[in-house]
């Protein structure tokens, strides 16, 4: 009975995210693909014998979540070294004390590492110093990376081994920040993770990071979400190696998008490597732009911004590019907007593409990731480049009351201004930047429709009712697969399409808002399998 589903979820309530079919109870999949949508009594002819059938009882069937913009491999790392997060350290001592504590059970010459610290939630309300992470752990290399990921301290150890001394001049892109009395570096380096890993090559062992991505498989599934895309600005084909390694494993289901850094597009190339390349399971794609402030200006300037836009569009790359403040966002759509769109046309690579329409990306718009900062004017700049933006509303919920007390008030209305975006007609998907923040998905979706932060402040700026829970499930899933060019073969619940799907156990368009953050998976399907259960 080659013809007969292998699966049917019955008796549920189906969220298709389909417009010409919004609701269903019933959906059946044969291998890894949708293959009807509608109610048990029209779906049976499709069952057989052999048909796994999975009673729902009543709950909630949603498209599996797409987390549009992440860090795998930090997320990976972090689950893995000190949590410094500021719901568990909070101060610069309850910090050195962890760190000891890690140490002494930390082999010899292998490093030390912490993740997530918010110096403005120390007591002492300044990033930790190389001296403070000395007199935790005196004999080992000791990192600790910023929740922003934007910033890095290492102690003495670790700067020797990166070179990092007095003399060593201030790279372009970031800062090394120094003693004003002596000029020695304090620790603190600011946009220089690349630099930093060019360096010292990466500082994870194989067994770590093995551990790592088996705990943020089980996160990340457990949270429902099946469809990630890795934002990493220095993806190479090192980075693609060791995901394609990862999947070969079995330990990393969750669907991978890797965006390639701009400086590795010619290395990938030579790999047989393009836009789209790979399969459902791991794919290439945007070519990502880092465009930051850190140091006063734009980096890069608007013409190198410009010359790197067109070297990836001309080796068939669509952009994403990373803009958080105004100056950026103007900035990128301001070049973006001048760029002839990439041909419909464009031939794909040929190499480890899957042909069968419409699951290889064809063609995806340019991307601006983050866009923080967005009053009317520049949301009409934004507008007129025609990309997608996609934005954080995880940083309202997690980051919100910071924004309150630091952004000035005329701005606040402006800050991740979703339903403003919408409105104008921008495409809009969701991510989380995890691990700056918890990739979970419900608060993100809570803060797009209410503008509330963790401790229910409401920023302003959206009126009641503009975004709406279904409108924030969708930027979530099936905006997320049309920003990365595979809206034609996953994100919502269709025929013809990848059986990625998430049951939870109440409908989030009909309660509370303030419940929705409570919401968890009940089970996770990737690909017609059931990948996850609680
Ligand atoms: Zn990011």
């Amino acid at each position: 009975m080659p013809d007969r589903a292998d699966l049917v979820l019955y008796n549920a309530n189906v969220i298709t995210l389909d417009r010409r079919r919004p609701r269903a109870q019933a959906v059946a999949v044969r291998g890894d693909v949708i293959v009807g949508v509608g109610n048990l009594t029209r779906l049976e002819p499709l069952c057989g014998p052999d048909t796994r059938r999975i009673d729902c009882q009543g709950m909630t069937l949603l498209p599996g979540f797409v987390d549009a913009h992440c860090h795998l491999l930090a997320l990976a790392a972090s689950l893995t070294g000190v949590d410094c997060r500021p719901q568990v350290v909070t101060s610069i001592a309850a910090l050195q004390h962890a760190i000891r504590i890690r140490a002494q059970q930390t082999p010899a010459g292998r490093w030390v590492r912490g993740f997530g610290y918010d110096e403005l939630s120390l007591g002492e309300g300044r990033h930790p110093t190389r001296h403070d992470l000395d007199s935790a752990a005196p004999h080992y290399p000791v990192r600790l990376d910023h929740r922003s990921g934007h910033a890095v301290v290492l102690n003495s150890a670790a700067l020797a081994m990166a070179g990092i001394t007095q003399e060593t001049p201030d790279p372009p892109e970031g800062v090394i920040q120094r003693d004003p009395p002596t000029g020695q570096p304090t620790g603190l380096l600011l946009e220089l993770g690349e630099w930093l890993r060019e360096r010292l090559g990466t500082l994870r062992d194989a067994p770590e990071m093995d551990e790592g991505v088996r705990r943020m498989e089980s996160t990340l599934l457990g949270w429902g979400i099946t469809s990630v895309q890795d934002a990493g600005p220095g993806n190479g084909l090192a980075r693609w190696e060791a995901f394609r390694a990862q999947k070969d494993s079995g330990r990393l289901r969750c669907r991978v998008t890797m965006m390639a850094g701009c400086q590795h597009i010619p290395e990938l190339q030579r790999a047989g490597l393009g836009f789209g390349s790979g399969d459902d399971s791991l794919r290439l794609g945007h070519a990502k732009l880092m465009l930051t402030l850190t140091t006063g200006q734009l980096h890069p300037a608007i013409k190198e911004l410009r010359q790197a836009v067109a070297l990836a569009h001309r080796a068939g790359f669509p952009v994403a590019i990373h803009a958080i403040e105004q100056e950026a966002v103007a900035a990128a759509a301001a070049v973006l907007g001048d760029q002839p769109t990439l041909s419909r046309s464009s031939p794909l690579p040929q190499r480890g593409v899957r042909g069968d329409f419409p699951r290889t990306p064809a063609q995806a718009r340019d991307r601006i990731e983050h866009c923080a900062e967005c009053p009317p004017a520049l949301l009409t700049e934004v507008l007129r480049c025609g990309a997608t933006v996609v934005t954080q509303p995880g940083f309202i919920y997690w980051n919100g009351d910071a924004y309150q007390q630091r952004v000035a008030s005329e701005l606040l209305p402006h800050l991740y201004p979703i339903a403003a975006l919408r409105r104008a007609g921008v495409p809009v998907a969701f991510g989380s930047d995890a691990p700056v923040v918890d990739p979970n998905p419900w608060p993100a979706i809570y803060s797009a429709v209410t503008r509330r932060t963790s401790t229910g402040q409401q920023l302003p700026g959206q009126h009641s009712g503009e975004v709406t829970v279904a409108g924030a499930l969708e930027m979530h899933s099936l905006q997320g697969a049309e920003a990365e060019g595979a809206g034609d073969g996953k994100g919502s619940i269709e025929a013809g399409k990848l059986a990625d799907l998430v049951l939870v156990e109440n409908d989030p368009t009909g309660m509370d808002p303030a419940g929705i953050i409570d919401l968890r998976a009940v089970i996770t399907i990737i690909g017609g399998q059931v990948v996850w259960k609680r």
